[in-house]
């Protein structure tokens, strides 16, 4: 049953979408923002006959609904949240609002790294299969804005950990949990069993009818599984053949079927075990599907790289670049680093998140010649590295740090930026740092 009225607190994307469906189920929503709502946001809502405010909520009036719809954004510890809580008003995310009007199957994928990769490369699989299938949710459009155009089959959808957080009903037919690492651990009181439990959430209200993916090598997942038990099918994925592994392999990646036909995938556009991963996740998603096994061959071979993950760049002077400035943790800077094939001279650091950059220590002996520190506090960084490669450099802009990377690279090297941190000391985003790193290696 749907309520007649519904407020929507936080007026970005997510929040922005939700307001937009609502409005077309026909509900009366006031959108409430605590800061300055952007102008373009504005024109759309009085567009649309939705009702706003900015610079603060009115309690009351937020109140006067049984839903509230909160954006991702805002903690669970915020005042507001506090209130409604309270006075017993429902408070829940964009997806949990926007999958309850859906009548399509919908497809989640969650993790700390390779979400992005994986929901883009499934999508491919599902369009190059000929189904109509939206892409949303962390990644692009939100899932509520796309659903106020009209419904899908198939919702391929990206869920972030926060975007969990406030999902009640939430139940994706098929599930995928790419990994779980160390990440955002300020949001969860620096508990690690906090952040697992908030990324199962996406298997929580799953039935034996529903298929769950997830990674056999990742201690994370495993753990986290074993304290939150799964009611749906469990396919589980590795890069070593096992038992439990329905899919396997790092390059040929190999799938069993319950018929014993197996299929093998020798040509992947994606290089790196961690794309490995990727691959066999999504693949496993569009076989629950019943996609067939022509068309995933297919559809992992000719996947497009996407910009700032291990995008190569350019060639200059026989020295490769690779732009990985979506690596804002230090996991997802192991795979790049254990991708490399090359001499390496690696640029890195930024707002450190709590990393703990031990893990990488191994692959920079054997593989980092020169260490080119980006960032505005680099001090840890240096600590940990010092002894393990031979150049160390810092720098406080991404034309000095490009230009001491190529002056350290010599012909057959590479330069990866893979931050392991993220950008906001020195950049606007991982897209804005990205893009400076881009403009600095055309200008060579
Ligand atoms: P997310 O959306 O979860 O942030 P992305 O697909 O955008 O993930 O990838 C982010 C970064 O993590 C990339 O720089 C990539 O090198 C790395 N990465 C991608 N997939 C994985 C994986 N399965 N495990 C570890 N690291 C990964």
């Amino acid at each position: 049953m749907q309520p007649e009225r519904i407020a929507v607190l936080g007026a970005g994307e997510s929040g922005l979408g939700a307001a937009l469906l609502g409005r077309k189920l026909g509900m009366e929503v006031l959108v409430s923002d605590a800061g300055r709502i952007k102008s373009e946001t504005k024109t759309e809502l009085l567009e649309r006959g939705i009702d706003f405010e900015e610079g603060g909520h009115t309690l009351s009036r937020l109140m006067e609904c049984p839903w509230v719809i909160k954006s991702p954004g805002i903690p669970e510890k915020a005042e507001v949240v506090q209130a409604l809580r309270k006075a017993g008003v429902v408070l829940m995310g964009e997806i949990e609002f926007a999958a309850r009007f859906t009548q399509g199957t919908v497809l989640a994928i969650t993790g700390s790294n390779g979400k992005t990769t994986t929901t883009l490369l499934l999508h491919h699989i599902l369009r190059k299969a000929g189904l109509d299938a939206a892409l949303g949710g962390n990644v692009g459009t939100s899932m509520g804005r796309l659903l106020s155009e009209r419904d899908y089959p198939f919702w391929v959808l990206e869920v972030s950990s926060f975007q969990l957080d406030d999902t009640l009903a939430f139940r994706p037919h098929i599930a995928v949990l790419t990994n779980i690492t160390p990440d955002h651990l300020d949001r969860y009181n620096d508990q690690f069993e906090r952040y697992q439990a908030s990324k199962m959430r996406i298997a929580l209200n799953q039935t034996p009818d529903d298929t769950f993916i997830f990674c056999l090598d990742d201690p994370g997942t495993l753990e986290a599984l074993a304290a939150h038990p799964v009611q749906a099918r469990q396919q589980g994925f590795s890069l070593f053949e096992q038992p439990d592994a329905l899919a396997f392999g790092q390059g040929p990646i190999q799938f069993k079927t319950e018929n014993s036909e197996s299929m093998n995938v020798f040509e992947l556009a994606l290089q790196g075990k961690h794309n490995a991963y990727n691959s066999m996740a999504a693949a496993l998603a569009a076989k629950a599907l019943g996609v067939r096994d022509e068309t995933i061959r297919a559809s992992l071979a000719d996947f497009e790289n996407i910009e700032h993950r291990l995008e190569a760049v350019l060639q200059i002077g026989g020295v490769s670049f690779i732009n990985d400035s979506k690596a804002t943790n230090v996991n997802s800077t192991w795979y790049a680093l254990d991708s490399m094939t090359q001499p390496t001279v690696w640029i890195a650091g930024g707002v450190d998140k709590g990393n703990d950059y031990d893990p990488l220590l191994p692959l920079v002996r054997e593989k980092v010649k020169a260490l080119i520190c980006l960032g505005v506090d680099n001090q840890k960084l240096i600590n940990t590295f010092k002894d393990a490669c031979e150049f160390i450099v810092e720098t406080t802009s991404m034309e000095a740090a490009v230009r001491a990377a190529y002056g350290l690279a010599k012909k057959g090297d590479a330069v990866l930026l893979s931050p392991a941190c993220a950008s906001f000391d020195l950049f606007e985003n991982y897209e804005d740092r990205g893009q400076q790193f881009k403009e600095q290696v055309r200008k060579i």
